[in-house]
């Protein structure tokens, strides 16, 4: 998703560091203006995402990590995570590969914690999981010049196409009037979404892209949409919710509403509680000054030698965790445990003996906003 969010709150940037700093040079490099931070969102929180190019994104952080020396290996996946003297073995397949890696600390950021369940670590899922989303954007019609009465019409005809299948009833989750006016975007839910296996990913591609191809199809029908067309499309169904961790500590929604300052916090998160049901979301947003925190605990698998995760896979309640899957949430937590693993592995020890007060020097020397714990 290319909305990043969100790095400020209260009129004060509470995430920089290696991710806010990319963000900043996407934007500038595609002449992509930065929303104006100093300006209060209200509830409209979405008006500090940053829009940026998605894609010139991933190029820039290609290109740091090629010059930083990572050894960049993509098409391939962990098929095995064993524990090997003082580190891992990891087993690796992919295009015309199988291979073998060392490592003396592994951060699983594979959104579902892959790596972490390979290597027979807990983690935890729902039974009903947050429906997923095919973002896309549509145009070539002016929603101002449809008659109203034909507006009417159409969502008589909108009930009985959801009525005869021909379209579900999450393909427009709202209004259809709101999502015309809106371009559509964000405007349906796939419900079952899961990105968990490849069999379950490709089923929930597949059917993204079919609610997409029956909304478009069914729209155009109308003569004033008969020129709709689409101008965005993501290449993949967006997928809120799979595994978490169950981590040295689990993050309550409490927690995350009370602004709880960890004493081993190690990054901001700042969102408002955002659990999507296949109707729609409705937003829950924090009382004016909380700005709650990540634990180092939290990234860490319970009872685990060196292995940490970032991201949505953070170990938390599903209230607090649809808040803090955001991505300026996931880039503090990935640099938190960057710096936890790299300090670990020059020290021989495992991520809970690091001490706090290196990892917070380490992640300020950075740019990393740490929090202050007393
Ligand atoms: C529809 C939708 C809209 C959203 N809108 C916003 C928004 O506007 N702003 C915002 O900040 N956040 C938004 N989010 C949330 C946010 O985008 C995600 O929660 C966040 O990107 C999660 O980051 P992550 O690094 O944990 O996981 P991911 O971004 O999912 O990254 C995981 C990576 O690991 C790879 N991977 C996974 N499994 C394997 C494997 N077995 N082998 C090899 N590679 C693997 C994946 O290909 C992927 O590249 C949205 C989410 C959704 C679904």
């Amino acid at each position: 998703m290319d909305f990043p969010g969100l790095f400020h709150a209260w009129g004060k940037q509470v995430i920089a560091g290696i991710g806010w700093e990319l963000v900043k040079k996407t934007a500038e490099l595609n002449n992509d203006p930065l929303p104006d931070f100093t300006k209060p969102t209200g509830r409209q929180h979405w008006r500090h995402q940053v829009r940026i190019n998605g894609q010139l994104y991933a190029a820039l952080a290609e290109e740091a990590c090629v010059q930083a020396g990572v050894q960049l290996r993509y098409y391939e996946s962990p098929l095995t995570v064993e524990s090997a003297g003082d580190g891992w073995r990891v087993r690796l397949v992919g295009k015309g590969t199988m291979v073998d890696v060392t490592a003396k600390q592994i951060v699983d950021c594979t959104g579902s914690a892959t790596a972490v369940g390979l290597a027979g670590l807990a983690r935890m899922r729902e039974a009903t999981r947050q429906p997923g989303t095919l973002i896309y954007r549509v145009g070539g019609y002016d929603s101002a010049t449809i008659d109203p009465n034909a507006l009417k019409a159409l969502q008589e005809k909108q009930a009985a196409a959801v009525k005869s299948g021909a379209l579900h009833r999450t393909d427009i989750k709202g209004s259809l009037t709101g999502w015309l006016g809106k371009g559509g975007e964000s405007g349906n839910h796939i419900p079952g979404a899961d990105g968990t296996t490849s069999e379950s990913h490709t089923a929930t591609n597949v059917a993204g892209r079919q609610s997409l191809l029956r909304t478009l199809r069914f729209l155009q029908q109308e003569p004033a949409l008969a020129l709709m067309k689409i101008e965005r499309l993501q290449p993949e169904t967006g997928i809120r919710e799979t595994y978490r961790i169950v981590g040295e500590t689990v993050i309550t929604v409490e927690d995350y509403e009370g602004g709880r300052v960890f004493e081993d916090a190690v990054a901001h998160s700042f969102y408002p509680i955002d659990l999507h049901f296949e109707g729609g979301v409705r937003p829950k947003h924090l009382n004016e000054g909380t700005v709650p925190t990540v634990p180092i605990r939290a990234l860490i698998p319970k009872g685990s030698r060196n292995i940490l995760v970032a991201g949505r896979c953070v170990s938390s309640d599903q209230l607090a965790n649809s808040a803090l899957r955001v991505q300026a949430s996931c880039m503090a937590m990935g640099q938190a445990a960057g710096v936890t693993a790299a300090l670990a592995a020059k020290a021989g020890t495992t991520p809970l003996r690091v001490p706090l007060a290196d990892i917070r020097g380490q992640l300020a020397r950075h740019g990393a906003i740490v929090p202050k714990t007393s």
